[in-house]
């Protein structure tokens, strides 16, 4: 299987047939299994084998085609599926620290992942040290020998700044410290995080894997020993296991998601040619523009600018929202990775909660919206976005 490319292992990978030889992969929807003899309940219990399962939350059929399919996706030895991506985010955090471990985080964080790190794992006796993800001086500064674990997402949300997989790596790995890494905004398309340096990979799934808005989902890829010797037993043990619906769904995602976000970021990268210069913009956020800060770190991180982006424009909220308003193809939402384009307004969303002075820092306003392009025609994207600029 492995030597197989990317796309054919996203449609057959993993796969497992029942005696009926189903072409679609079957959702095993049940909670538990059952045993021929009381011996082989006794014997199942005490080594459970590869496809062996003995109860939902440990482990179940659909769900592993899932794992594996990832698994040979982000060239990972091995994966554990999780029922949302903060659930492969806090289970891979706590399956892998104790009090008194040192933890140096990237401070531009998913809100939901800043809350972990900040008010969840310090009341477990774990110190978090959170540096700009952008500056490795800042990183070499922050690790300490008793450093345990290094975080951060590898592009930023809503600047979308590039943070840099193998300098850290290296950073971290001179102390000995795990590297874990929200890939998120990456994609796994894009992702050679591994081969870069990271340990263990998360995604939410309910981003691009799913990429048609219907379930949360998340999966925490890594080394065999880790996963199934850590990950495992905090996971099913503590009840964050993804449901084999959740899993089936996830399954029909990963068979085209190699054709979406292609597609998507080549209407990414339409949309911001486009809009590169107009009079109503100020900016305008593209990893794959020449004029991002961080395009060369994209291009050798990445090979590619990815599927968001996003613009700032020069009258504040009332011109965001006018935007906004005006849109017709691009919904409003919250979302991203989905099939539909969507427009988010971050400032009075998805980071309403943090303070102007916050916003600030992480260097974003009132005026910025952030866009997460879909797999719709990429001329109706760009007629959308320049009518809708016409309104402001
Ligand atoms: C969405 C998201 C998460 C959380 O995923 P859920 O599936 O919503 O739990 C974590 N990190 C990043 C970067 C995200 O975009």
């Amino acid at each position: 299987m492995t030597k197989r490319g990317k796309r054919t292992n996203l449609v057959h990978g993993g796969t497992k047939r029942s005696q009926w030889g189903e072409v679609s992969e079957a959702i095993f929807l049940t909670q538990g299994f059952v045993y021929d003899t009381a011996e082989a309940a006794e014997a199942r219990f005490i080594k459970t084998g590869p496809d062996e399962y003995i109860y939902g939350r440990y482990g179940n059929p659909t769900v592993a085609m899932f794992e594996e399919r990832m698994a040979l996706l982000e060239g990972a030895e091995d994966a554990f599926a999780t029922a949302s991506g903060m659930a492969a985010v806090s289970g891979a955090l706590s399956a892998l620290l104790k009090a008194g471990d040192h933890v140096v985080s990237a401070r531009a964080l998913f809100g939901s992942c800043l809350y972990v790190l900040q008010e969840i794992l310090p009341r477990f006796g774990v110190e978090v040290t959170f540096v700009d993800g952008g500056d490795l001086d800042a990183w070499r500064a922050a690790v300490r020998p008793e450093t345990t674990l290094v975080f951060f997402e590898s592009m930023s949300n809503p600047t979308l700044e590039l943070v840099d997989i193998e300098a850290i790596s290296a950073i971290a790995h001179a102390v000995g410290a795990w590297v874990v890494v929200d890939n998120v905004f990456s994609t796994p398309i894009y992702s050679k995080a591994i081969e870069q340096g990271a340990d263990i990979v998360v995604y939410s799934a309910t981003k691009h894997i799913d990429g048609q808005g219907r379930t949360l989902g998340g999966v925490i890829l890594g080394p065999r020993d880790i996963i199934r010797g850590k990950i495992e037993p905090y996971m099913k043990h503590t009840g964050g296991s993804m449901s084999p619906f959740t899993a089936w769904v996830m399954l029909k995602g990963l068979e085209t998601i190699d054709l979406r976000v292609r597609a998507q970021t080549a209407g990414a990268k339409a949309i911001a040619e486009a809009v590169d210069g107009h009079a109503k913009i100020q900016r305008v956020i593209y990893p794959g523009l020449a004029s991002h800060p961080d395009y060369a770190l994209a291009q050798r991180q990445m090979g590619a600018g990815g599927t968001m982006l996003s613009i700032v424009l020069g009258g504040g909220k009332a011109a965001a929202f006018r935007f906004l308003n005006a849109l017709q193809v691009f919904v409003i939402s919250n979302n991203l990775g989905d099939a539909k384009s969507i427009a988010t307004h971050p400032a009075t969303t998805t980071h309403q909660r943090l303070t102007p002075e916050q916003r600030a820092a992480m260097g974003f306003g009132d005026g910025l919206v952030r866009l997460s392009v879909g797999i719709e025609d990429p001329d109706d994207l760009v007629a959308d976005i320049l009518a809708a600029l016409d309104a402001v």
